[in-house]
């Protein structure tokens, strides 16, 4: 592998944001014409998929092995996440995001992500889609077993709730009438501004790993201004990147994402961990925000892994610490 050969070298870069194996991002990359971009941007209605789906997973508070239980991913036309094979971890995912009516239920919400349709577990993937459009998330990585508990695990809270309506289980093809008018009623006309911002993220979640998990990665946005101005909270020990090489990566030309640093507030190396905030606005052309939050705090009941050494309280630290 030669130091100056472009495509070994747009592989390394595309492997650091979506945790594929070098070879696959080769071969991903190999029939693009030079200079095209490492990540592909997902498109009108795959983007307000992904919108859509990151504001479900990442809300809860969770801790997982690795950012939002995604392990690694495909970021092509449709988006493929390949998450930690662990039972709980899916059956949050499905609880989220399949769409569900109580039609006892006064307010007459539709819980989870109104139109989302659900393909049959096959060869350990399964298929997350809207009807009318070919918007496609695919999880994958998953057991049979795993599959069936968490899926079992679903359906049996569910069936708590007398009458409930599984409109994810309805025709794959239309979306019901009480879908329809929930998100007429929920989404606004200038949502579509926004949606770039968290779908570009969720395309690019191995960047904000951890080297001593698990980790809480939470991400929301404003009701004011819903999926515009996100924020983004890590919580772990020791992330797997500095908070410098996170804002480069994520403004990067090539692979990162139309954003410009406008602040870095840190706070690493004193001795009352506090968390870090990073500030980055869109670029012109585009809108909306994002804050970054790192905090330190270890997982509950997780031994503390600092340094045995611990740094001189005058030790000068790089721009932008960790
Ligand atoms: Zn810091």
């Amino acid at each position: 592998m030669s130091l100056t050969d472009p495509l070994a070298h747009a592989a390394r870069l595309r492997a650091d944001y979506t945790g594929e194996a070098y070879p696959a991002c080769r071969v991903r990359l190999a029939p693009q014409p030079h200079g095209a971009r490492l990540i592909p941007d997902a498109e009108s209605e795959q983007q307000r998929l992904e919108h859509h789906l990151l504001t479900a997973i990442a809300r809860p508070f969770r801790w997982t092995r690795l950012p939002f239980g995604i392990s690694h991913l495909e970021p092509a036309r449709a988006l493929t996440l390949h998450l930690d094979d662990s039972a709980e971890r899916v059956r949050d995912i499905l609880s989220w995001t399949l769409p569900w009516a109580d039609p006892d239920d006064s307010d007459g919400e539709v819980h989870g992500i109104a139109g989302l349709r659900l393909s049959d577990w096959r060869h350990g993937r399964v298929s997350l889609t809207v009807p009318d459009t070919d918007a496609k998330v695919v999880l994958a990585g998953l057991t049979a077993a795993t599959w069936n508990t968490a899926l079992g695990a679903y359906h049996a809270n569910l069936t708590e709730i007398p009458h409930a309506r599984l409109y994810w289980q309805t025709d794959p093809t239309a979306v019901t009438a009480h879908e329809a008018d929930s998100t007429a009623r929920w989404e606004h006309d200038d949502d579509h501004r926004g949606w770039w911002l968290a779908s570009g993220l969720l395309r690019r979640t191995p960047l904000f790993a951890s080297t001593a998990g698990p980790v809480h990665t939470e991400a929301w946005s404003y009701p004011a201004r819903p999926g515009v101005e996100w924020v983004m909270e890590v919580v772990c020990t020791r992330p797997s990147r500095t908070h410098q090489e996170i804002v480069t990566a994520l403004t990067h030309p090539r692979a990162g994402l139309p954003l410009r640093l406008t602040g870095l507030d840190c706070h690493c190396g004193q001795d009352q961990p506090r968390s870090c905030t990073v500030r980055l606005a869109a670029a012109p052309g585009h809108f909306g925000s994002l804050r970054l939050m790192f905090n330190p705090r270890a997982y509950p009941g997780m031994q503390e892994q600092r340094p045995a050494v611990r740094r001189r309280a005058s030790t000068r630290r790089p721009a932008g610490g960790r």
